[in-house]
């Protein structure tokens, strides 16, 4: 990760400034405020600012006038409820602001979440850094031969060599072509918004990126979890550890609900009452597809 030396004394002095406030605090979030995340190999994440707390939860379900957690079993037990019934408008309540560093091939993925507000670098305006995305030798891996969206076993020897150097020589190239492009040596120099159409998709951009807990939530459950592609599920994994931190709470529920439990169709719940009963049921006389039947089978073995 690359903070220059400006942008990193610009965050020690916003950290430096503490204000006094009435707002609702959650210690754990404030560590992370400006702090930069690295994320990739030259990405990040790192929180801007946030709005309430696990208490902002518990104040929105009730309606109440409290300032602060009374009775943390009961909040909890609240928040569980809320989170198991898809009680879905309190979470609402608590807001985070995050600034991103990402590769436009990731930020394509991430962008599809609409329930969030976004503010990119203009590549229109100012000229992008020389800076791409080139994968770790684990990361670069061959296509999977059982799932259509995803990798497979790690490249190796000279073909990983090969697609590394490939790699590394287009995005230079590239970029070369873009400065020449721009450049307004002995020439009038192409304009940056039309520049930037031949750069490659690991290229990095940067967005601000606000949403509430609820949204976040559905963001994380899709993102942080093992079927997405690596590299954004290693966003969502640095977003997700700095919710634990905020809202401890609340992030409890989450993991244990949504990224540790499952929906059962009715079909599977039939299925597993047959087995309880000790019948021997099997994928053709469960009523369930291949892939159901594979998925359902996931669960419990
Ligand atoms: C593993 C994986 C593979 C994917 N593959 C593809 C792919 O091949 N091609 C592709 O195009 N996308 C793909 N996606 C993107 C996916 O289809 C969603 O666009 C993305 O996950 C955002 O989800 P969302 O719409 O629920 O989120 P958000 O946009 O944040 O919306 C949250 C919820 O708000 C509601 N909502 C928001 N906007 C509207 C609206 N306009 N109308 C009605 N309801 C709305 C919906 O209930 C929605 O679930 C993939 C996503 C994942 C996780």
């Amino acid at each position: 990760m690359t903070l220059s030396a400006e942008q990193q004394a610009e965050i020690d002095a916003a950290r430096a400034n503490p204000q006094p406030t009435l707002r609702a605090v959650a210690p754990g979030m404030e560590k992370h405020l400006y702090t930069a995340q690295p994320v990739l190999d030259h990405g990040f994440v790192r929180a801007i600012d946030y709005m309430g707390d696990d208490a902002a939860i518990v104040q929105a379900a009730r309606v109440s006038y409290g300032a602060g957690t009374k009775h943390v079993s009961n909040d909890e037990g609240l928040i569980r409820y809320l989170m198991r019934h898809w009680h879905s408008t309190p979470f609402e309540m608590c807001e985070i602001k995050l600034h991103v560093k990402l590769p436009v091939f990731v930020a394509r993925q991430w962008i599809r979440h609409r329930t969030a507000n976004v503010n990119e670098y203009s590549a229109r305006y100012s000229i992008l850094d020389r800076e791409f995305y080139i994968p770790e030798p684990a990361q670069l891996a061959a296509q999977s031969t059982v799932n259509n969206q995803g990798r497979g076993a790690v490249l190796e020897g000279a073909e990983a060599a090969r697609v590394l150097a490939l790699l590394k020589s287009d995005a230079a190239q590239m970029y070369d072509h873009y400065e020449e492009m721009l450049s307004q040596d002995d020439q009038q120099g192409l304009a940056r918004e039309l520049a930037r159409m031949n750069l490659p998709m690991n290229i990095y951009t940067q967005w601000y990126w606000k949403t509430d807990l609820h949204n976040l939530f559905h963001f994380l459950r899709l993102r942080a979890d093992a079927h997405a592609q690596y590299e954004i599920r290693v966003y969502a994994e640095a977003i997700a550890a700095m919710v634990a931190d905020w809202v401890p709470l609340a992030f409890g529920a989450f993991e244990d609900y949504r990224m540790g439990g499952v929906t059962l169709s009715g079909k599977a719940i039939d299925v597993l009452k047959r087995m309880l009963k000790g019948e021997e049921v099997t994928r053709e006389s469960s009523g369930m597809s291949i892939g159901e039947w594979r998925e359902f089978k996931g669960v419990w073995k």
